[in-house]
């Protein structure tokens, strides 16, 4: 599973942050990145709650 955030989207809310320490982080500038492209497998549970919480529909997974 691949994962990217559109930061275009992002707002910074943290949510997928919070749900999946793993694969997403802040920015300085107070955006979320995925820190990883393919996710572990351990994380992709948290990767897909994180996808459906996102308030602002930045997460995308392939
Ligand atoms: S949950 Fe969505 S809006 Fe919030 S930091 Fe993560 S990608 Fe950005």
């Amino acid at each position: 599973m691949n994962v990217r955030v559109d930061d275009d989207r992002c707002g910074g809310h943290g949510v997928c942050c919070v749900l999946c320490p793993g694969v997403f982080q802040m920015t300085e500038d107070g955006y979320s990145v995925a820190y990883v492209s393919e996710v572990p497998a351990q994380h992709e549970e948290a990767v897909k709650k994180a996808v459906a919480q996102c308030p602002t529909k930045a997460i995308s997974i392939e």
